[in-house]
């Protein structure tokens, strides 16, 4: 009776989802049975699904959960307050906030909070404005000190990635606030971010048929970005192979790494069946100036991304030297390169607006603002 309760209010939830709203779960994939929540700011009203009570808390107030099975056990400072399937914070005035701990970790978030169970692992969601949500990865994802226009362009990117990635609709939120989908830090206190986030208010990337494009982003090329299917097996629109002179001076534009030539041939041999006499006896060298997609010696071929991944390496642009009995790779660049480059977008805001600067590294796409977005997608 308990899980079909459970799985109606879930349903409720994905239904009642707005594009202009976001639901987190905090503390990501951690399992936790319990978790105690603090007032902060504002005021709160605290009711359940049984409507048998709805208190109003304030500051100093503290609300403990504890899961049990498909239900949750609510203490509001010390005294039992009742065992229902979900309980509801929801804010009260303008400036709210909420201190959330599962014991090990704690967050500061503003908006509304829900509370449920699913087989004794207490959910903890975070319901907020898509723009406070922003502004919480932003803090998360990109930290302080860049210049106001960067920060838009990561404004548009993480709040149109919010809005193509909604991994777990099935569980009762859109997204979680780890890296699986994207950090977020919850409340922001900077200036500069709370500014872009204003400035962008709404502004996502969308393809020509209207769909919230995947804003991919890495650190830094090393001076050319590469289309999705060098890296994975998939060609996605927008993400276009181009040049990139803005990143060749930052601090991830240079790499160089050195492993032994037994340990090169070894993998060589594994990876192309070539036998290690043949392998010993062709120049092992390559040079990669444009990027490419495979490592071709002689006959024998490797993709990069193996490569790349076999020996972590910070790229697949690199260069392979042979020196002695070393193996030299010459690398530029830090990350898959699709999308954005980082590195290159701090330094394009300097003297680029950040349009310009999203149009540089995302193809065939346009800025545009959810509601428009949702306008024409009646048509
Ligand atoms: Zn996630
Ligand atoms: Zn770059």
């Amino acid at each position: 009776m308990n899980k079909i309760k459970l799985i109606i209010f879930l349903i409720f939830l994905a239904l009642t989802a707005s594009s202009k709203d976001i639901r987190v779960g905090l503390f990501g994939s951690t399992t936790q049975t319990k978790a105690d929540v603090f007032y902060k700011v504002g005021r709160y009203e605290f009711y359940s699904e049984s409507k048998n009570f709805t208190i109003i808390s304030r500051r100093g107030d503290k609300i403990s959960f504890v899961a049990r099975g498909n239900k949750v056990n609510a203490y509001l400072n010390g005294l039992k307050v009742g065992e229902n399937i979900w309980f509801r914070l929801n804010k009260r005035s303008d400036k709210n906030s909420l201190e959330v701990s599962n014991g090990t970790k704690k967050k500061e978030v503003m908006g509304n909070l829900v509370i449920y169970s699913i087989n004794g692992k207490l959910k903890i969601v975070n319901e907020i404005s898509i723009d406070s949500y922003v502004e919480g990865v932003i803090k998360g994802e990109a930290g302080y000190g860049y210049s106001l226009e960067y920060y838009k362009v990561q404004a548009v990117i993480s709040r149109t990635y919010a809005l193509h990635h909604q991994k777990h609709k099935g569980e009762g939120f859109e997204l979680c606030d780890h890296t699986h989908c994207q950090v977020y830090d919850g409340i922001n206190t900077k200036e500069e971010i709370k500014l872009a986030v204003i400035a962008t208010s709404e502004e996502v990337l969308v393809d020509s048929s209207m769909n919230f494009i995947n804003t991919l982003f890495h650190s830094n090329c090393g001076g050319q970005t590469v289309t999705t299917d060098m890296v994975w097996s998939k060609r996605l629109a927008c993400m276009e192979s181009i040049s990139d002179t803005f990143c060749t001076h930052s601090s991830q534009a240079n790499w160089k790494k050195t492993i032994s030539k037994s340990s090169w041939i070894r993998f060589l041999s594994q990876e192309t069946k070539k036998t290690s006499s043949y392998l010993s006896s062709i120049n092992l060298d390559f040079n990669q100036t444009q990027r490419k997609e495979f490592y071709s010696v002689g006959s024998a071929k490797v993709r990069l991304t193996k490569i790349r991944k076999n020996f972590r390496l910070k790229s697949t642009f690199f260069s392979v030297h042979i020196v002695g009995d070393k193996v030299v790779f010459i690398g530029k660049g830090y990350g898959h390169g699709v999308g954005l480059c980082q590195e290159g977008g701090i330094v394009m805001a300097k003297t680029h607006n950040y349009q310009e600067v999203l149009y540089h590294y995302y193809k065939d796409v346009s800025i545009m603002s959810i509601s428009k977005v949702e306008y024409y997608r009646l048509f």
